[in-house]
């Protein structure tokens, strides 16, 4: 076996939920269901707003995107499946990754403190930027 579990999982993908996943994966940005749907009402054949929502539901039960809630509660989807950090304009819901900071690894010596008060095994955080996208800011 030389294949990954994704790549096995993504060759057995019908040629709808492959178009999705193409999709998903070829913007450097978060897009919802009704915006993969945008990018493929043109198709030849067309594809269904159910069926590409029943899609996305399916690559990201296999693993092969996640998701990640908007400022406006509506989910998008995200290419990158490993853990991450976004960063949210304020103004217009606009949704980028964030690289991680050294910030972030400082936070981990937290864990323990958040450990003795919760009660809880902390085995991780995601950190949520909230800010004015450069276009935003500049009409502000
Ligand atoms: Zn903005
Ligand atoms: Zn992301």
């Amino acid at each position: 076996m030389n294949t990954t579990p994704g790549q096995s999982v993504a060759t057995r993908l019908t040629t709808q939920r492959h178009a999705v996943l193409q999709v998903v994966q070829a913007r450097p940005v978060h897009l919802t269901a009704a915006e993969v749907y945008d990018a493929l009402r043109r198709a030849e054949p067309p594809i269904a707003f159910a069926t590409v929502y029943n899609a996305l539901h399916y690559l990201v039960n296999a693993g092969l995107i996640a998701e990640v809630r908007r400022l406006d509660g509506v989910i998008a989807y995200d290419r990158d499946t490993s853990p991450h950090d976004h960063i949210i304009c304020q103004q217009c819901g606009r949704l980028d990754d964030a690289p991680a900071l050294p910030q972030a690894h400082l936070a981990r010596q937290g864990y323990a403190a958040l450990a003795e008060r919760t009660g809880y095994q902390v085995l991780g955080h995601r950190v949520e930027y909230r800010g004015l996208c450069p276009d935003c800011a500049e009409m502000a």
